[in-house]
């Protein structure tokens, strides 16, 4: 089928389990009503892609509180009692990072549950995310590796734990999310795409990895503007990521200033191209998701476009994002009407 819809990763969390507009939110639960609250909250979210037309759904996101800490808060050898200020993403804006103090290890399974129920209740192809170990890497402190690369390497082989075992779980698709490739571009093609290549290793199923400018966040509004009218920074990382083992490629296209010839360097790949901005509560039409695939087709062999989100809508609005998500389901299929 042409042009398959899915999204970047997360939905808006219902209010009733956490605070709503919020990236870093406060859980409205507590104990086994938010274990519970967290499933319930995973199969709304896997509905409302099925009623939208998504074809390849994923769980929202619904039991992390971040696509970052929600992993870590399942790695031993963390300190998240001491937090210490760190500079995010070369410095773009400063936050409070917990502390690696020991050797990393896996308490125990991280998305099992939301994973299981997921599958257990859509027949759909199903994807699941994790943050990509360069950019967990520079969102946490170092007391004891000594040295960024080893320690993304520890994550790396963590992430490929879960992995695995969210293959077994009947996951079809595994994302791995690493908006710092377009921060650290020069080490990408080194160990960045390295890591993720330890993230993937022995895995059967579709591999893809998130690339993207950020949320609408002020701290990343402010750094876009001082980007210039044409975004060149994926020129660097494309050649290496079309080299590389990863299956698809997910970034941001609809009203970016990321020159959409770039996307000729993915040669080889799926991209999944942003159709929906989540920067905007502006809901896009299927007219004009259509036509962002069009614009994407004389770059992109069409076999290889999957429609997407550019990025996240954790912090949305609910009605927003659900309009939004029905926007890209329709557009998907316009598209297919119109360029078959
Ligand atoms: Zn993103």
């Amino acid at each position: 089928m042409l042009f398959p819809s899915t999204i970047a990763g997360s939905l808006p969390k219902p209010s009733w389990l956490a605070e709503p507009n919020k990236l870093w939110p406060q859980w409205r639960l507590q104990g086994d009503d938010l274990i519970q609250g967290k499933l319930d909250a995973t199969l709304l979210a896997v509905k409302l892609q099925e009623d939208a037309g998504i074809d390849i759904v994923g769980d929202g996101e619904m039991s992390r509180q971040h696509f970052v800490h929600g992993f870590l808060e399942f790695v031993d050898g963390i300190d998240f009692a001491h937090k210490v200020e760190m500079g995010i993403r070369a410095d773009r804006y400063k936050a409070m990072v917990p502390v690696v103090r020991g050797n990393l290890m896996l308490k125990g399974r991280v998305h099992r549950e939301e994973a299981r129920h997921a599958r257990a209740h859509t027949k759909r192809q199903l994807k699941i995310t994790l943050p990509g170990p360069m950019t967990i890497s520079d969102t946490i402190a170092d007391a004891h590796y000594g040295d960024k690369v080893k320690m993304a390497m520890a994550f790396a082989d963590l992430l490929n734990k879960e992995a695995r075992a969210l293959q077994a779980d009947g996951v079809d698709v595994i994302q791995f999310d690493e908006p710092a490739f377009n921060v650290f571009m020069d080490e990408v093609p080194g160990w960045g795409i390295e890591a993720l290549h330890r993230a993937i290793d022995g895995l059967a199923c579709l591999t893809a990895v998130h690339i993207c400018y950020g949320y609408g966040i002020k701290a990343n509004i402010d750094w876009k503007n001082a980007l210039g009218s044409e975004w060149m920074q994926y020129e660097k990382i494309f050649p290496a990521l079309a080299k590389s083992r990863i299956g698809q490629v997910s970034l941001e296209c609809i009203n970016s200033r990321v020159p959409l010839k770039l996307l000729s360097l993915l040669d080889g790949k799926d991209v999944l191209i942003g159709v929906i901005d989540v920067a905007t509560d502006a809901v896009e039409t299927p007219e004009r998701v259509a036509q962002v695939i069009g614009e994407v087709m004389k770059f992109v062999p069409k076999q290889r476009i999957v429609a997407c989100t550019n990025c996240g809508m954790a912090p949305m609005r609910r009605d927003i994002a659900e309009a939004k998500l029905i926007a890209l389901g329709a557009g998907a299929k316009l598209a297919r009407e119109k360029y078959a």
